[in-house]
């Protein structure tokens, strides 16, 4: 099962229990990043550029579901598209 990765205005539901906000992502990723040693030859990432990214497992954490998320609508973006199909009054 492959997991949809969430737009800018969708967010996962975990699909057996309703949970929106704790997940473990478990993800690939790519990236490059711009290590800032200092003298000692310690060094710490100061900026991290994503290139690509894949998620591979998603758990729920309030109830240990694995890869049982559904991509829904965030709040904001759901009340938009509501305005733009059913044109309330103000
Ligand atoms: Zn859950």
């Amino acid at each position: 099962m492959s997991i949809s990765v969430p737009t800018d205005t969708e967010r996962w539901r975990c699909a057996q229990c309703g949970n929106l906000t704790r997940f473990d992502v478990t993800r690939t990723v790519r990236s490059r990043d711009y290590l800032h040693l200092d003298l000692s030859g310690a060094s710490r990432v100061e900026e991290s550029e994503v290139l690509a990214e894949t998620v591979e497992h998603v758990r729920c954490r309030w109830c240990d579901a694995v890869d049982a998320v559904d991509v829904v609508p965030r709040p904001a973006a759901e009340a938009s598209a509501g305005q733009e199909q059913a044109a309330e009054p103000a």
